[in-house]
This record gives C-alpha cells, structure tokens and sequence, in this order.
C-alpha cells in the first residue's frame, strides 16, 4: 500500500518535473524521448500475454457450466448492457466536451494508418479468428479476446479434465501481474520522457485539455451513474435509487479512495448483504465476478481517452472505428483486473485496436489516479447494482431468505 502510494507520487513528480523540463528547454526536452520509448515498448510487451490469461482466468472462473449457464449468464448479459451504455456515454461526453481540441500533435513512435474498413458486417466476422496463433502474433485484439473466452468456457465446461490448462493459465496470469507490477513501476520514468518533449515541443498549451478530461470523465461517470444504474435498480431491482445509493455508499467511498474494486470487495460484500438484502448466495458469485470483469467507470475512461487522443493528434475517426472502440472496451474492461491503474494499461489495447498512437496514454497518465477514482466507484457501484437486480430475478429477497441469511451471517 505504501509503495503503491509512493509510486502515485513518483508518477505525479515526474508528470511535474517534466512539464518543468519542457517548459524550460524547449525543442532540447526531446533528448529524453527514450526514456518514453522504453515505457512504451514495456507495455506492448506485457498487453498480449495479459489480455490473454487474465480473460480466460476471468472466463473460467465462474467453474460450473450451470452456474455459469443460468446466474452466470444473466449477470453477463447485465455487465455486457452496462457497459455498453457506459462506452456510449463516455464517447458522447467526450464528443460534446472535445477535451483535444485546441491543440494538435503529432504521433511520433508508432505510425498512424486508417483502419481497412470493409462494411459493418465483415468487421463483426473479423472477429473471429481463422488462425488464433496468427492473431496473437500480428496483436489482433478482437481476435485474441475472442479466442480467449472460449478457450474460457472450454476450461468451465471440461471441469477437471481442463484442470491443468485452468491452472497453467491461473499461473500464467499471476505471473502476468506480477510482470505488470514491475512495468507500472517504471511509469514515473517513461511518463517524464514523453511528456517532457510533448511539452518543450508544444508548449503548454497541451496542458488545459487535462483539466477538460477530468471533469468529461467526471461528468460521464455521474450521468451512467445517476441514469443506468437509477433506472436498473428501480426497474429490476424493484428498490428506490436512495437506498440503494445510500446503501452502497460506504464502499464507493473505499473504492474512490483506494482505486481497486478487488480491494474494496470485502466492503461492497458487506454493504449489499446488510444494507441491501441482497443474500450471500448472490452476492458471493456477481460480486466477485463483477469485480473482475465488470468495469463500467473503466469502459467510460477508454471512450473518453481514446477520443481525446484521437482529437490531440487530429484523426478523424470513422464510424466503424467508433464501433470497434465500443466491442474492444466492452470486451477489454473484461480482462482489466480490479487494482489501480490497470484500465490504463488496457487502454492500449483499445488504442491499438483501432491504430490510434499508444504515446497518448502518457499525456493522461499523470492525471490517472484521479481519473482512476472516478473508474473505480462507478465499477463497484455496477457490481453491486447487478447484485441487487439478480437477487430480485432469482426471488430471493424476499423476508424468510433475508432473516436467513442475517442468521448464517449474524
Ligand atoms: N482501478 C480500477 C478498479 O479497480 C480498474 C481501472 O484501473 O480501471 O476497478
């Protein structure tokens, strides 16, 4: 916790220090470019192993194809709905606010092409693989998140014939974090050397465009919050927005503080059992479950970035990469484990997936953890609003199962 602490103020120093190199050295603050290229080439080098053993880890964590099959699959089907709304909404906030407007840049380390487009329906089939080891290969997003789920539902269905694939990828991903840990440890690094040349070169006109990001993503994040979860809740949860905000507000409060829905689970657990109702039976699949595939506040951050880089760098993007946005974070938020930063690291892969430079993620790193904030209380508020929701649709709060399960938990 210290360290981690410690590396939030490392990053912000850096992010500081290197507006200050910029400022003060102008065209010279590109000698430190490297040090940025190094960052970038770090997490390029960890975001395919990871996408891949984290969602099919994800995937196959539910362990029971009936369970995956019936609760499974209408929490799913829930998380899949919100997030979509989320993606959307955080787009059309960041094309109402134009965050990067106002200053333009050019992508330095990786080369911008239009995406192939070919019609709606041929993406959609793009989707699946011919050859899932070419698309690990050539970094096919889509591709490999695809592959991954049903390497995911083969493991849930095959039980313990499956057993040594699940846990070589249970490894597999632990050691993917781990790698990912030492990665984020050099971002106070890589975040002075891009940052620095983008502002010796610019100016400090790129600056103003932070402040705009942040209040997109806090505006995005109250709307989705205030809207989707209100009205799911109200409608098929059958409970007022008031209490359930009031209910859950101790563990968005961990959450905005803390940064990590798999940290604050303990508190949600506890909020949506005693405060909500919602009995254990329920709460102790979706939430977890949630809490690793469930990001909403993390789908609305990767359509407000991916615009605003879009916009600093000045690409126009077409309709199908709008569309490809949405499918990729809808499905990468999936594989973004619930600890700090980690939505910053998926956010290449969104980036990557409809060609737009991974150098812009340095320009909002700095200001991550406060976006980061926002991400994680919307997160944990999602998963708990689907707790009450399917414990409503499984008919299971009502008064005899609750003064049980405060039995069991009392
Ligand atoms: N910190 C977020 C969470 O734990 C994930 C993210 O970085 O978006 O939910």
């Amino acid at each position: 916790m210290k360290l981690k602490n410690n590396l939030v103020t490392q990053m912000l120093i850096a992010f500081i220090l290197a507006i200050l190199v910029g400022l003060v050295f102008g065209q010279n603050a590109e000698y430190v470019q490297p040090l940025g290229d190094l960052f970038l080439r770090l997490i390029k080098f960890i975001m395919i192993p990871l996408i891949l053993s984290t969602l099919i880890v994800g995937v196959a964590s539910t362990g029971d194809m009936k369970v995956l099959g019936k609760l499974g699959g209408k929490t799913v089907v829930y998380f899949l709905c919100t997030t979509m709304f989320a993606i959307t909404i955080g787009m059309a906030v960041a094309y109402i606010f134009q965050p990067g407007n106002g200053v333009t840049l050019e992508a330095t380390g990786e080369t911008v092409e239009p995406n192939e487009t070919g019609g709606v329906l041929e993406t959609l089939l793009n989707i699946i693989p011919t050859n899932p080891i070419n698309s690990l290969v050539e970094g096919n997003i889509l591709q490999i998140i695809f592959f991954a789920i049903f390497i995911g539902i083969g493991i849930t269905k095959l039980g313990s014939k499956a057993a040594p694939v699940k846990n070589f990828f249970d490894s597999f991903a632990e050691i993917m974090y781990s790698i990912t840990n030492a990665v984020i440890k050099v971002a106070p690094i890589g975040i002075f050397g891009l940052i620095a040349p983008v502002v010796g070169i610019n100016g400090p006109s790129v600056l103003l465009p932070l402040i705009k990001v942040l209040l997109a993503m806090a505006v995005a994040a109250l709307l989705h919050i205030a809207i989707v979860y209100s009205i799911a809740v109200s409608k098929f949860g059958k409970m007022s927005p008031v209490t359930f905000f009031k209910g859950i507000s101790p563990a968005a409060l961990v959450a905005f503080s803390t940064c990590s829905s798999s940290g604050t689970l303990p508190v949600t657990m506890k909020n949506v059992e005693e405060n909500l109702n919602v009995p254990k039976k329920v709460s102790s699949f979706v939430l977890p479950l949630g809490a690793t595939i469930n990001m909403d506040g993390t789908a609305i951050y990767h359509g407000i970035a991916a615009l605003f880089i879009a916009q600093v760098y000045g690409l126009d993007l077409s309709f199908l990469q709008y569309l490809t946005i949405v499918l990729t974070a809808v499905l990468s938020s999936i594989g973004a484990a619930g600890v700090p930063g980690a939505g910053m690291i998926i956010l290449s892969m969104v980036l990557a997936s409809v060609n737009l430079p991974l150098e812009g993620i340095a320009l909002i790193a700095g200001i991550d953890r406060i976006l980061d904030m926002f991400r994680t209380s919307t997160n944990v508020i999602g998963d708990s609003s689907a707790a009450v929701i399917l414990s409503k649709s499984e008919r299971t709060t009502d008064e005899d199962v609750y003064v049980n399960s405060q039995g069991v938990v009392g």
